[in-house]
């Protein structure tokens, strides 16, 4: 990915950085919360000293309790994982120092040495990518946009999320997918370009929705409302607040329900419904007190003053703005502070104090100077020209003017460096949409038409067996006679074609018979036809288990059959028809009907001298004939 050096980014967005919106950012992100330990975790703690000293089991247990405390006990999570680092570097065990620096670079993000966490973190993701381990690899890659964002290098941080989006979404992990997604949208909230992140926070909602994850849904939502807000949508920012409210579930974050409650009460106010802002304002004041949390404490007092304001109230307003300040003062949150002094600054001059509202002003204008704010610088001078012309100070207010109108350039390219640095950053988020969308139909086309392929293939390998077998029975059905399952007449003559001139060829001794059931009219007549099929069946039988593998016997007709008996002599053929014959005559016919009888006459011609195998066929016939004429029930050759 080519995104600009970070350097290039100006001074404005360095302090937005530092801004409210920064550290609420933080708060929505899950960052600080209560330090009491988890019982869970406090068991794994103790289940450590249990482990040897040394070896990969004690690695991991101190890597998973490194990773898991980063947040909650910043130190203890680094002696973990120098533990875990310095064990896995005497082995080597590499996921384990992959994981190690892993942690280690979260807890140095947290204490603010961001060259060591950025090295860390480039390592691990180094280390995890020679490890193929993907979702090592996406908390790395997440941890160096944090790192980046930190340091106000917000392309890189950019880059770096939109990586992390990347992986996540080709590994089908919406939960990751969706943290990084939502953390490019606070980068491009820094960039104050509320548009590109309006659209990521949807798609994140959209990978919460999926998972059916109540909290990212809820932190998602409310990131949502802030983002509307700031595009002056608050009808939009109410909803968005309100199904917040509503999707907390089960999980309840108290700081992150006062944030909603502020969300609910600014959208409110904009929407001219005072009554409902000041009640979601007190409440969540009351909340941020219980809490301790000063940055929501001040985000309250500050929305309140500005209903008190709207409502006319201007002792009250001037109080909570008051109040409001201290805190951001304490907090050290320099931009905070002059913005909320600028509101009051307007709500003094408003009210007729024109002296108290020059001395804020002047002081608010030095501080934004300090800081090089200069967008504050600019409202400042804007402020004080028109209040110096009030009092009649026209040197005063025409340097001012002067000052306002000088910085106006300076600050509208500011603003459209920033709208050229979110367009461009917008230009990438569109082409990581599109590219992972293309990724997904192409899965989608591609398992699809995988599908109707291996549908396809099976069909047609089902066709092909179907072929393959109506060939095969085909072939069958072509050489064989239906009724007795021996070779039918057509087949013998083709046989025979091959087999008789190689036999003349080789002077090989071979034998022809032909057989012919004797009375078999009276079979059918006396008996019946289905008996006739019968007896030609088994006399089939007969003939084919009394034969050897070499012997060709088929159906010749009606009821005879002929036998060819390669490379066997006249003699030899005797014995084999004998058998045959009386075979036959021998069956217990009698099973069948008692009054059955069944024979067979024969001819027998064995000549290797004759044309080819019909005239040895037609000599056998003769023979055959001869059988009959002498009383059936004989071998004649
Ligand atoms: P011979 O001893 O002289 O051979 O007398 P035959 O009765 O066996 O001979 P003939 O040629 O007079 O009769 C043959 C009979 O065989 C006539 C025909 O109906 C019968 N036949 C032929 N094929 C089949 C068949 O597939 N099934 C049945 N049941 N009968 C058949
Ligand atoms: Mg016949
Ligand atoms: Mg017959």
């Amino acid at each position: 990915m080519t995104l600009d050096d970070s350097s290039a980014i100006n001074p404005f967005v360095r302090n937005l950085k530092e801004s409210l919106c920064y550290l609420k950012s933080v708060i929505i992100s899950g960052l600080p919360g209560d330090v009491q330990l988890p019982p869970h975790l406090l068991g794994l703690l103790e289940e450590l000293d249990t482990l040897p000293e040394k070896g990969v089991m004690r690695i991991e247990m101190l890597c998973d309790l490194a990773w898991e405390l980063r947040r909650l006990d910043t130190q203890e999570s680094i002696k973990l994982a120098q533990e875990a680092l310095t064990l896995s570097e005497e082995i080597p065990f590499k996921p384990g120092i992959a994981s190690s620096l892993l942690s280690l670079g979260f807890a140095q993000m947290r204490l603010g040495n961001y060259d060591d966490a950025k090295r860390h973190a480039e390592k691990s993701y180094r280390l995890y990518q020679n490890l193929n381990d993907a979702s090592g690899s996406y908390k790395a890659l997440n941890l160096l946009g944090t790192i980046h964002g930190q340091l106000g290098e917000l392309s890189q941080a950019l880059a770096k999320f939109l990586e992390t989006q990347k992986l996540c979404e080709s590994l089908n992990d919406n939960q990751g997918a969706a943290a990084a997604l939502n953390n490019a949208a606070l980068t491009h909230t820094y960039l104050g370009d509320f548009a590109s992140a309006l659209e990521l926070y949807l798609q994140a909602l959209g990978h919460y929705e999926i998972l059916n994850f109540d909290e990212g849904v809820a932190r998602t939502l409310a990131n949502l409302g802030s983002a509307y807000y700031e595009l002056n949508r608050y009808q939009e920012a109410l909803d968005s607040f309100e199904q917040a409210l509503k999707r907390q579930g089960e999980w309840r974050d108290q700081n992150v329900h006062a944030y909603i409650l502020i969300g609910i009460s600014q959208a409110q106010q904009r929407l001219k419904n005072l009554d409902e802002a000041l009640t979601h304002a007190y409440e969540s004041l009351d909340l941020c007190e219980r809490l301790d949390n000063r940055v929501g404490m001040a985000n309250a007092l500050d929305a309140l003053a500005t209903i008190f304001a709207e409502q006319g109230k201007l002792d009250a307003a001037e109080e909570y703005f008051q109040k409001s300040l201290v805190i951001v003062q304490n907090l050290g949150d320099r931009l905070e502070e002059v913005k909320i002094s600028l509101r009051l600054g307007e709500l003094w001059h408003s009210s007729a104090r024109p002296q108290k509202a020059l001395e804020l002003i002047e002081k608010a204008l030095k501080t934004s100077k300090d800081i090089g704010s200069k967008a504050e610088v600019y409202k400042a001078h804007q402020l004080l020209s028109s209040l110096y012309e009030e009092q009649e100070d026209f040197s005063s207010a025409l340097w001012h003017h002067k000052s306002y109108a000088n910085l106006k350039d300076e600050v509208f390219n500011a603003n459209s460096d920033l709208k050229l640095q979110s367009l461009r950053v917008t230009h990438q988020v569109e082409q990581t949409k599109r590219e992972s969308e293309i990724f997904r139909l192409k899965n989608v086309a591609l398992a699809e038409a995988n599908e109707k392929l291996i549908a396809l293939n099976e069909s047609l390998h089902e066709l092909n067996e179907q072929k393959s077998s109506l060939l095969k029975q085909l072939e069958r059905q072509a050489c064989e006679d239906g009724l007795t399952g021996l070779y039918n007449r057509r087949y013998f003559d083709t046989q025979m074609q091959n087999l008789y001139p190689k036999a003349q060829q080789k002077q090989k001794a071979f034998s022809m018979m032909i057989c012919d059931i004797d009375n078999f009219k009276q079979v059918n007549d006396n008996f019946s036809h289905q008996m006739g099929d019968e007896v030609l069946k088994h006399v089939a039988e007969l003939l084919r288990s009394n034969l050897r593998e070499t012997d060709i016997l088929a159906r010749y007709g009606g009821e005879e059959f002929v036998l060819c008996m390669p490379s066997t002599s006249l003699a030899q053929a005797v014995n084999v028809c004998e058998r045959l014959r009386e075979c036959v005559e021998k069956y217990n016919w009698q099973s069948f009907n008692p009054k059955l009888k069944v024979t067979l006459s024969m001819g027998l011609a064995s000549d290797l001298t004759v044309e080819n195998h019909e005239k040895l066929l037609s000599l056998a016939d003769i023979k055959l004939y001869e059988s009959k004429r002498n009383g059936k029930n004989q071998l004649r050759f």
